[in-house]
């Protein structure tokens, strides 16, 4: 490739980090992101650079190695469905509420200090400005697919406010000040203080609003940042201080920086920080914790905090789709079948310890002691599409799916107001004294002094019509299903028009209509989700054979304005076990039904009033589910009803007892199930995903 990164070039400046860097990162100064879009080419090895209208959740136009492209934002519009009612919220009650929420809590205080506005204390912890960043990459988001002139307005004002403490050398952080300014950068602080984190989060929120409203004054601060502050003092040379992330999350804003600006030098940055520094010196549990500041491509398995491992592998996929380096593309893959075959919760969360917010061991997935912090989850999401965009492969679409419908989805209450940190697959609210998290039995709560899942949440929904499609060298992948509208065009410049209606998730019919400008060939590329075992494919109502579970189904034909697509994937309710050497899940059952995962809430058990617990009940795997839509129940869900037992002294049982005890006698019930994404939305009750089961 014309610019292919030169990793290998990199990767000599790194290793004899003694020697000078053969990679030229000095930059004039101050100069901006209109000066460098205005200017020459910074290098021959600098990109083209997509129009700011024109850039998806991620800008991969000009990726050499992303397979597909993203298609915009505000291209696809997101009509009344499952979807719509949870993105009205995130803009009516979420971002606003979050907003007030941050200014309540000084996280702007923490800026206006600085410049005598204010006199209130810093607040918060060392990441805290990264809260706000991440609110204003939800704006920005949100901002693409509509104007909201009010919300730009404040936050206009939030960004002067931000621009304004940014010191000459071009440091911006209202925690590592005054007294703390001496720490700045030490190695130590490097690994716990969240200063290259909090850019980073500065960067994707500048990106994202610059992409809404092509203003860059925040983009321009965290240019200045990282050009007159970072490269001129760290990275790999002899008079560089070196970088280690701490907290991943620097890397892939670099590369996008990268994208949107068309310099390759803050990925070949971003490629040093992944390759790590041994100049500084590292325990071995931190870097398995921090996962960084050891090659990335030495990694075999995800370990130590979930969020750090995802974003750190975000930040590699992107490496990988503008080098293709293959060295990173094999570790990529090595550590998503650890991922996919040991540490996957079925909700798409992961990171199964609280202890350190942690990857636990291969099967070692608890169920009430599950962390699986919202950020993970999306963290989780990010990654896979990285990687379907490196790969076109529906694997990465199917955890994406699972992580967004549930283990993310559960994250924000119905109202929006309120957040889960946890996301856990039992739940008893009598467990305030181990959970942190939870306060008077409740495990959604407005605010976390830690509110990084908030603003995380309200920027996934905000950007979600980002993700429904991509485009390739020779057509159209559709990966998600809603009422939606896409206008864009392929690589070619053809215009194209895709509707979807469907009554999806619910239903698994999808009407598509495929509208081109001018009649042309080129290929559809549905995707089949895992789940779906039957399925039926029809093209102007002639049905098409071999579309398969967890594939893309390319229909490559002359497709004309109104053609139409009939799709039905198969919404049978499947009950999942799991391997045997996830002990917790041993002799129980889950239910999913489509894209969803179920949970029992007690508080919809027929009994729930008598005083037992969820430990009573069973299920019998060879009856079968009935599933019914409750238009008033949870904003409007799909509710299961299964046979089931329920034995009313069993938690009487003491501690042990003999084997040979007669079990304690059970009446029938019907056991109802909610999904899980609307648990924790009424009264504190007790829920379970894995349900116990007995064959009858
Ligand atoms: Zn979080």
């Amino acid at each position: 490739m014309k610019h292919g990164l030169s990793r290998r070039r990199f990767i000599a400046s790194a290793a004899v980090s003694m020697v000078p860097s053969a990679v030229a990162i000095a930059q004039p100064k101050g100069k901006g992101l209109m000066g460098m879009l205005m200017s020459e080419p910074q290098s021959s090895e600098s990109k083209g650079k997509t129009d700011w209208k024109d850039a998806g959740v991620l800008d991969l136009s000009n990726s050499p190695y992303a397979k597909l492209k993203t298609v915009p934002i505000r291209a696809v519009v997101i009509q009344d469905g499952f979807w719509s009612q949870r993105r009205k919220t995130n803009l009516v009650a979420s971002i606003p509420s979050m907003h007030d929420e941050l200014l309540e809590h000084g996280r702007l205080d923490n800026f206006l200090r600085l410049t005598g506005k204010s006199n209130e204390p810093q607040k918060g912890p060392v990441f805290s400005d990264s809260d706000l960043y991440k609110w204003t990459e939800a704006v920005g988001f949100q901002l693409q697919v509509g104007d909201q002139a009010e919300l730009k307005k404040k936050t206009d004002a939030i960004i002067r406010d931000v621009v304004a403490i940014q010191e000459p050398s071009g440091y911006l952080n209202t925690y590592y000040v005054d007294d703390r300014k001496s720490l700045r950068m030490q190695y130590d602080v490097q690994t716990t203080g969240h200063e290259l984190y909090c850019i980073g989060h500065m960067l994707q929120g500048a990106i994202a609003y610059y992409r809404a409203t092509g203003d860059p004054t925040l983009l321009d601060a965290g240019i200045r940042f990282v050009d007159n502050f970072l490269i001129p003092n760290y990275g790999p040379g002899i008079n560089q201080k070196g970088i280690v992330s701490g907290h991943p999350e620097i890397e892939m804003a670099l590369i996008e920086l990268s994208r949107t600006t068309g310099n390759p030098k803050y990925t070949e940055l971003a490629g040093y920080i992944l390759h790590g520094d041994s100049r500084i010196p590292l325990r071995p549990q931190q870097v398995s914790y921090m996962f960084c500041g050891i090659p990335f491509t030495t990694r075999t398995k995800l370990e130590g905090h979930a969020v750090r491992a995802m974003y750190a592998c975000c930040g590699a996929t992107d490496y990988y789709l503008e080098t293709g380096d293959q060295d990173y593309w094999k570790t990529l893959n090595v550590l998503w079948n650890d991922l996919s075959a040991h540490q996957l919760y079925i909700n798409g969360g992961v990171g199964a310890r609280a202890t350190g917010e942690a990857f636990g061991d291969a099967y070692e997935l608890p169920n009430a002691q599950a962390y699986g912090e919202s950020c993970a989850a999306i963290g989780n999401m990010m990654w896979n599409w990285r990687m379907l965009a490196a790969s076109g492969d529906a694997k990465f679409t199917d955890v994406i799916e699972r992580a967004l419908y549930n283990g993310i989805n559960s994250g924000m209450s119905l109202d929006g107001k309120t957040y889960c940190y946890r996301n856990p697959l039992a739940f008893d609210p009598s467990g305030e004294s181990r959970d942190r998290h939870l306060v008077d039995g409740k495990i959604r709560n407005a605010w976390y002094d830690t509110t990084c899942c908030p603003p995380n949440l309200e920027r996934t929904f905000a950007s979600l019509s980002g993700y429904f499609y991509s485009t390739s060298a020779d057509g159209v992948y559709v990966h998600l299903y809603d009422n939606s509208e896409m206008n864009w065009h392929l690589h070619d410049g053809k215009a194209l028009k895709v509707k979807q209606e469907t009554n999806y998730p619910w239903s698994g019919d999808v009407k598509i209509t495929v509208s081109p400008a001018t009649p042309g060939d080129f290929v559809i590329y549905l995707r089949i989700p895992g789940w779906s075992v039957k399925n039926s494919v029809k093209v102007n109502g002639k049905e098409i054979a071999g579309a398969k579970a967890g594939e893309y189904f390319a229909i490559r034909r002359r497709w004309a304005e109104n053609d139409m697509l009939d799709l039905s994937f198969d919404m049978t309710t499947h009950l999942l076990k799991a391997n045997p050497a996830v002990t917790e899940d041993r002799g129980r059952v889950a239910f999913q039904r489509g894209p969803i995962v179920f949970c029992m809430e007690h508080l919809d058990q027929p009994d729930h009033d008598a005083g037992m617990s969820l430990a009573g009940y069973t299920v019998q795997p060879a009856s079968e589910t009935t599933a019914h839509f409750e238009p008033h129940l949870l904003d409007g869900v799909m509710v299961l009803t299964h046979a089931g037992t329920i034995s009313k002294t069993a938690t009487d049982a003491p501690l042990y007892f003999p084997a040979s005890t007669p079990k304690a006698p059970e009446s029938p019930t019907t056991v109802k199930l909610i999904p899980y994404y609307a648990w924790a939305n009424r009264t504190p009750s007790s829920m379970q995903v894995w349900i116990p089961y007995k064959e009858v």
